[in-house]
């Protein structure tokens, strides 16, 4: 090896080194300015300084193993142009679908690049040079000698020694984001959090071994497999009841997703105030069915398990988010897509950032037409707080959408004020309600943010009155699991609040707080309130049958609650079950934790029937999540369409234009538009009245420029469809 010393900057190592620091510096312009990362304190911002490095530097340190000098500097100029090209693709990608690319995605634009590649020149900006200019810089500096080829051969300990260093960055930056993030890779809920915390190259990385295990279970999926699934289902099948088949057939349906809202705020009393008032009236009101024993049965998957068993009736997958792992490839069957078949139309309104839960994915999967994210609402920083906009104003900036929307709706709010940590801005507190005064933080906000909900859901109500929606409209409302109760800190301030000892707290009561509400409200419904033990699978097949379609041809796992043969078995996705004799705690039948469900006592003693009922439900929970996993995991529904199903396409629709396209469609139908804007002959925004404090009217009536811009855009390329300036201008 050659003795003479060497300028740093002129070996190898020194030329890895100015590849790694340019790298970086533009990984931190696309971080900065291209990605929303939601960087929000000096933690996160030093961590995703880090992200980069790490596998940076053990990238291009393979290029530093081949023994000749010019080949390893090919070799790296080559690996550091690939990392650049994945960091160019994403910018581009993310400025059109504000996402980070899977390999879902790059194998689909095959598909659909002739349509694209307009496009992408579209989305160029002329500051993305910045990405290329230091490798076009760096291979001139090496044409003209300025950077000089390190002629030294390298042996085996350097370059394994650099490998080494990018490995040690790479664990530093995984341990400091288990720190701030736990568990972020087994319950990946957005793949920004992904990419924010472990950055670009680990989330691509991730991304393709998820993809290929995915697709390995899948491949050995068998078609025959289905049929079992079938016989299942179809076994455990329960009749429309006729008094209630039909009972709402043609109205709109809104479904009102509570966030953290659980069945005990209804009725509470703190400080001699109810929590809820208004919930608790319509809980009560003549026209509302409202089910007092209806449990959650979320996994890991938290609101999207929710969500995914509302719309598709199976359960969540064992481990992390079925929205998140599989709802970019899986094929559904789920309500959007079943009532667009019979003349629906299908929304979602979300004050969050589209991505979150793949929410932008697997709608479309599901036969959403429209998905109002964060993008359609106003954007200033007051408006918001924890998960995204406030709830009264997500509620009164929509009206200008949901006007739009041709009737009959399908349409779901997914509400985010009341979400852990429950963060309230003094602005929006009651003044005339005091929250509870006890030891723990997330208790007291708890009813605060409780008490913000309930208002806001009033306040929407007002509006379905006067706007007259109330009349041909059936409100679905529910919450989607826990807000409070998950630790022994919380527990202990809860229970007094509840009126119970906490040191006779046992898992028998804490199945019990599993309990949300389940409401279904609608002019001449027969209101009561009903005891059945019911959970949240068993939404869909009650909907459907309310609306006069029958699911007998579907596979969900869940019952109708109205049918005679409804049996009342609860399954939890950790396996517990629940029936109006026992709690079979886990699934695990009587070795494990078996309660007596009326008396809350611990069953220490079997007898044979008991122990013949409780093998006899702990097979069927068995059964039911085993078949559901089956269906999901290995993407079953693929190879099954029921009679009268048309599947999805998901490339029908896209979400960055719901405003442009319900006004063309408004224009197209003429006076056969039946959006509650053409039956008023103007818009309804002005009957909403709302006590929040942030709100101005303009907020309330005109669209986004976002949204306007991206009306306009598209309006451009589109000759027919002008749409009326009126209503573009405003
Ligand atoms: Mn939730």
């Amino acid at each position: 090896m050659n003795k003479t010393k060497r300028n740093f900057w002129q070996t190898r190592i020194g030329f890895l080194t100015i590849l790694t620091l340019c790298f970086w510096a533009k990984y931190m312009y696309a971080a900065y300015f291209d990605f929303k990362l939601g960087l929000s304190d000096p933690y996160q911002h030093f961590i995703v300084w880090l992200t980069p490095l790490g596998t940076c530097i053990i990238i291009l340190s393979l290029g530093l193993y081949f023994s000749k000098p010019l080949v390893s500097y090919i070799a790296m100029l080559v690996l550091d142009t690939i990392n650049t090209i994945l960091l160019f693709a994403n910018v581009i990608y993310y400025r059109q679908f504000s996402d980070f690319l899977t390999s879902k995605t790059i194998q689909n634009t095959g598909k659909v690049s002739q349509g694209l590649g307009k496009s992408t020149v579209a989305l160029l900006h002329p500051s993305d040079i910045f990405l290329w200019l230091d490798l076009i810089i760096i291979i001139i500096l090496l044409i003209i000698k300025v950077i000089k080829i390190d002629p030294r051969k390298y042996g085996f300990k350097r370059p394994f020694a650099v490998s080494s260093f990018g490995v040690f960055m790479l664990t530093l930056n995984m341990f400091l984001a288990e720190t701030s993030r736990p568990r972020l890779l087994r319950n990946t809920f957005d793949r920004s959090y992904v990419v924010k915390y472990l950055g670009l190259d680990t989330y691509s990385v991730y991304d393709l071994l998820k993809s290929a295990q995915s697709n390995q279970v899948k491949k050995n999926a068998n078609a025959e497999d289905i049929n079992q699934v079938l016989d299942f289902t179809k076994k455990h099948y329960a009749k429309a009841n006729p008094e209630y088949f039909g009972k709402a057939k043609g109205k709109n349906v809104i479904v009102l997703h509570l966030e953290s809202f659980q069945q005990f705020l209804i009725g509470l009393k703190v400080n001699g105030q109810e929590v809820t008032p208004f919930l608790n009236s319509l809980y009560h009101n003549k026209d509302t069915v409202s089910f007092s024993n209806f449990y959650h049965q979320v996994g890991l998957g938290r609101t999207s398990d929710a969500e995914n068993m509302l719309e598709t009736g199976t359960y969540g997958i064992s481990d992390g988010s079925l929205f998140s792992s599989l709802g970019s490839e899986n094929t559904f069957q789920g309500a959007p897509q079943i009532l667009r078949q019979t003349g629906y139309t299908s929304a979602v309104f979300h004050g969050n950032t589209g991505t979150f839960w793949n929410r932008n994915e697997v709608y479309k999967n599901l036969g959403y037409n429209y998905f109002f994210d964060a993008n359609y609402f106003s954007q200033k920083k007051n408006d918001k707080i924890g998960y995204g906009l406030k709830d009264k104003l997500l509620f009164s900036e929509s009206i200008k959408y949901l006007e739009q929307i041709q009737q009959p709706f399908y349409v779901k709010y997914l509400t985010v004020t009341n979400h852990i940590p429950f963060q309230l801005d003094q602005e929006d507190k009651d003044n005339n309600f005091t929250t509870t005064n006890t030891s723990n933080t997330t208790i007291n906000n708890y009813f605060e943010t409780a008490h913000y909900l309930d208002q806001s859901v009033k306040e929407f109500f007002d509006y379905l009155k006067k706007s007259g929606l109330d009349k041909n409209t059936m409100v679905i409302l529910y919450g989607d699991h826990y807000g409070v109760g998950s630790s022994d800190d919380e527990l202990s301030a809860l229970a007094p609040v509840l009126g119970k000892d906490f040191s006779k707290w046992t898992s028998y009561d804490t199945t019990e707080l599993q309990k949300v509400p389940f409401m279904i409200h609608m002019n001449g419904i027969k209101g009561t309130i009903d005891k059945k033990l019911s959970g949240e699978i068993d939404v869909l097949p009650t909907l459907l049958h309310l609306l006069g379609i029958s699911n007998k041809n579907y596979i969900q796992f869940g019952q109708d609650l109205f049918s005679k043969q409804y049996r009342q078995v609860i399954v939890f996705r950790n396996g517990t079950i629940v029936t109006p004799k026992y709690i079979i705690i886990g699934g695990k039948g009587i070795k494990g934790t078996v309660y007596n469900h009326q008396t809350g006592e611990k069953i220490t003693k079997f007898n044979k029937k008991q122990k013949a009922e409780i093998a006899k439900l702990v097979e069927y929970g068995r059964n039911s999540l085993h078949y559901s996993d089956l269906l999901n995991n290995h993407n079953l529904l693929r190879f099954y369409t029921p009679a009268g199903f048309i599947p999805t396409n998901p490339n029908e629709f896209d979400y960055k234009i719901n405003y442009q396209k319900m006004l063309e469609l408004r224009k197209e139908l003429g006076n056969k538009s039946t959006s509650l804007y053409s039956q008023h002959k103007g818009t309804t925004t002005d009957l909403y009245t709302t006590d929040a404090s942030e709100i101005d009217k303009d907020e309330i009536n005109n669209i986004p420029e976002n949204i306007q811009s991206a009306t306009s855009e598209k309006n451009k390329n589109n000759q027919n469809g002008s749409p009326e300036k009126d209503n573009l201008d405003k």
